[in-house]
């Protein structure tokens, strides 16, 4: 017998061993095999009958039991096939590690055939999710949560407690627990649970309940493999175990608010919920030396004056060139994205189609001089509130820039702390309602990202900082695009608004929803090697007239080359078909090809 296993490792195929005598085994079961010289885990993807006198033989079970059933092993291959990672990788990204002694195993039930799974239901508006829990009490199945990240998870893990015991699989929790709550799950002892992406394939008994919190999140597609969003593996998933999907979100994506406009998810809409007084100040032709204008600082004097917190919201500053007087941002005329700029080679260059151009003398649209990557950094910012307000605790906290001790104490001080500077991850310090003052220093920062989703984040950012300042409180936002539709949503409550606006730039351009995209990455051992791989990788992906495929260019370091790749649904699939000839064998020793389909931020 012939046992074909798949290895975290970045090859497409599976290995083959001899299945020692007498050993009982099955798709979905993990063993160890010899691999390079080590005894490796692997997954059981296949077992045949065939010549097997040459194979090498497995090593030992790793699993008792399958931890797959061929069903959710099905749904791998799905996975590996959309996101083009192996098999091997995904499942060691989305099962529990193999328990160390035999006392453990995580039985894959059977489950019956499935029925028709019902629409997916999105909750967004005030108290979503309030009503997401209150629909889950109605559910007298399996309910699992998924939450973009661990605080969250243990937020709902409380939630849920109040309708009965719930479990966790996060990391949380301890192994033993989790490893206890995956064969709970399984077997219907535990009703209800929560986790967080590694929990995507818990085995469920039907009728089950998927509930993915914040669906917008990146957080839900975090790097590394497999690179697909929670979201496209949540809604699979239940259509194959005719599971209901629950999505929550304050600020759906775009992709989500498409699919409820086409009617294949059902939107719960909720009455408008408390929201702050917003001021827009326009710094048009303002030529700013300071970071305040004179509306934000009376803002926050106030604030202050009557003991409540203010947000100061900053973020990274991008590499984009913008006019000091008008407020226009260069942009590539085809991609309608923002031009990157390089200060070293004075050019500007367009991350979709490559096209690089020389600093241009005056704005294109008022001839102003001032041509500037301006932008307030959270430093500055700081800085300037200091001298303002030295009485008050001020604190600068960008939880995704500083990690480990350093991060804690960031925190900390950030908590205790009458005005925080910070990015977008900071307001997780507060809850609904916390703040008496959100001030946007200079949101076009956001706008002016060479990301067509720049509008969309630029939007999730205002919403969040908007909810946590509430009824009473004021949101103020400085632009020199204060008609902006991303600003004007925000300040009317009105979702509906900007994806209107978002669709229609999104269609017009050939951005996802209406396109996937992909970015296709090529590096060779030296710079002229990676020319001319990215040149041939070039040629086999404009061979397939489906695509459409972009010149190669230069990545953010220089060190490799990028191409970013068009397609429709069947992106992945033509992408594995045109590439098969680089990934394997002799071709993938000269060279890295590394694949990125959906990307949801520009790795660049
Ligand atoms: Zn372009
Ligand atoms: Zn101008």
């Amino acid at each position: 017998m012939i046992a074909d296993v798949a290895f975290d490792a970045p090859v497409a195929h599976p290995f083959s061993y001899l299945v020692p005598e007498g050993w009982t085994l099955a798709p979905g079961q993990r063993v160890l095999a010899p691999l390079r010289g080590a005894q490796r885990v692997g997954m059981v993807v296949a077992l045949r009958a065939g010549d097997d006198a040459s194979l090498k033989p497995l090593g030992r079970v790793a699993d008792p039991e399958p931890v797959l059933s061929p069903a959710q092993l099905d749904l791998v291959g799905w996975i590996s096939a959309e996101s083009l990672s192996s098999i091997g990788s995904t499942c060691a990204a989305l099962l529990p590690p193999p328990a160390r002694s035999g006392s453990v195993s995580f039985p894959a039930r059977r489950s019956p055939r499935p029925s028709p799974a019902p629409k997916p239901e999105l909750f967004t508006g005030a108290g979503r999710e309030t009503r997401a829990l209150e629909r889950i009490e109605r559910t007298d199945g399996t309910v699992l949560v998924l939450a973009p990240d661990v605080e969250t998870s243990a937020r709902w893990a409380q939630r849920l407690a109040k309708l009965g015991p719930a479990v966790r699989l996060d990391s949380g929790v301890g192994d033993e627990a989790r490893a206890a709550a995956w064969r709970a799950l399984g077997e219907g002892t535990a009703r209800l649970a929560t986790g967080t992406r590694s929990a995507l394939l818990a085995p469920l008994v039907a009728p089950a309940t998927l509930v993915l919190v914040d669906e917008h999140e990146a957080a839900h597609r975090p790097p590394g493999h497999p690179r697909i969003h929670a979201r496209e593996v949540v809604l699979e998933r239940a259509r194959r175990e005719g599971a209901q999907v629950l999505l929550t979100s304050a600020t759906p994506s775009v992709e989500t608010w498409w699919r409820a406009d086409a009617g294949r998810l059902t939107a719960a809409t909720a009455p408008p919920g408390p929201w702050p007084a917003v001021a827009l100040a326009d710094t048009r032709g303002i030529l700013r030396r300071e970071p305040l204008t004179p509306p934000l600082a009376r803002a926050i004097r106030e604030t202050l004056a009557a003991k409540r917190r203010v947000f100061l919201a900053v973020s990274r500053l991008t590499s984009s060139l913008a006019c000091d007087e008008c407020g226009e941002v260069l942009r590539c005329e085809t991609c309608r994205l923002a031009l990157s700029y390089s200060r070293a080679a004075a050019t500007l260059t367009c991350r979709v189609c490559g096209r690089s151009q020389p600093l241009p003398d005056t704005c294109p649209s008022c001839h102003g001089r001032r041509l500037s990557p301006f932008g307030w950094g959270a430093e500055r910012v700081e800085h300037a509130v200091r001298r303002r307000f030295p009485d008050a605790r001020i604190a600068r906290y960008d939880p995704e820039a500083a990690r480990g001790a350093r991060g804690e104490a960031q925190r900390r001080a950030a908590a205790a702390a009458d005005v925080v500077v910070g990015t977008r991850g900071a307001l997780r310090l507060f809850g609904p309602a916390s703040l008496g003052l959100a001030g946007f220093v200079s949101p076009d920062q956001l706008l002016r990202i060479p990301d067509f989703r720049a509008g969309e984040r630029a939007l999730a950012f205002l919403w969040a900082a908007a909810e946590r300042v509430g009824a009473g409180g004021q949101l103020i936002v400085q632009s020199q695009h204060p008609t902006h539709y991303a600003f004007d949503a925000a300040a009317r409550q009105d979702l509906a608004g900007f994806y209107t606006h978002e669709l229609k730039f999104r269609a017009e351009l050939g951005y996802p929803p209406f396109r996937r995209l992909a970015i296709v990455g090529v590096r060779g051992s030296a710079p002229a090697e990676t020319q001319k791989l990215a040149e041939r990788v070039g040629a086999a992906l404009g061979a397939t007239p489906e695509l459409t495929v972009y010149p190669p260019a230069p990545d953010r370091r220089d060190r490799g080359r990028r191409i970013v790749v068009k397609g429709k649904a069947d992106l992945p699939r033509l992408l594995a078909a045109a590439l098969a000839g680089f990934r394997e064998g002799a071709a993938a020793r000269r060279g890295i090809i590394d694949v990125e389909v959906d990307p949801i931020e520009w790795p660049f």
